[in-house]
């Protein structure tokens, strides 16, 4: 639970039990009484949510920490692909936007030397790139796993 200036609470539940096919589409729309039930299988207590004071919207959002995906190819043609356009994970970490500004960074001087002549630059670009998406695929999934409840390591 995070307070903000306004006065309202920002609240998010983690949850584990997601069938392992269910996909964000597939998912009811988050509502305050389905976030205060999630918040209660979550904490075990029920509390009282209601939605904060402004005339909205106001911002609901889920995601699944199985989205976990990188593009097949980052060009076709005269069309690339950067950020999350390219590759999406768990956010877990925070490694999002920096992976995809370096994305960014990278194409943007091999666009300008194609623009300047130079178009086999464009070439190189996703051999660059795509590792760097394929190792925060992997260590996103990795630290979800340690996050994830499971048979504790000692018995009582
Ligand atoms: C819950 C959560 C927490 C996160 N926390 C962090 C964090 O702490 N640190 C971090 O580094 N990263 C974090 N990320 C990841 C980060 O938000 C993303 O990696 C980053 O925003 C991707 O930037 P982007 O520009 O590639 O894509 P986006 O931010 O998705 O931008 C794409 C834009 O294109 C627009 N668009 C889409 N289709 C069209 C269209 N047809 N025409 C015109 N416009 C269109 C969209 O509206 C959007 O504005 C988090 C992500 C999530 C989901």
């Amino acid at each position: 639970m995070l307070p903000r200036s306004s006065g309202a609470v920002l609240v998010s539940a983690m949850e584990w039990d997601e069938p392992e096919d269910s996909a964000d589409s597939e998912a009811p729309p988050v509502s305050i009484s389905g976030m205060a039930a999630a918040f209660e299988r979550v904490v075990g207590a029920a509390v009282s949510m209601t939605a904060p004071p402004g005339p909205g919207p106001h911002q609901f959002r889920r995601w699944s920490g199985r989205n976990t995906r990188i593009a097949q190819t980052y060009r076709r043609g005269r069309v690339l692909l950067a950020g999350d356009a390219a590759h999406v994970h768990n956010a877990v970490g925070a490694p999002g936007l920096n992976v995809g500004l370096q994305d960014a960074a990278c194409l943007a001087w091999r666009l300008a030397g194609a623009v300047h002549g130079a178009p086999a630059l464009l070439d190189d670009y996703e051999p660059e790139r795509r590792p760097a998406a394929e190792r925060v695929a992997t260590h996103t999934h990795a630290q979800t796993l340690s996050l994830a409840p499971g048979s504790p390591l000692f018995g009582p």
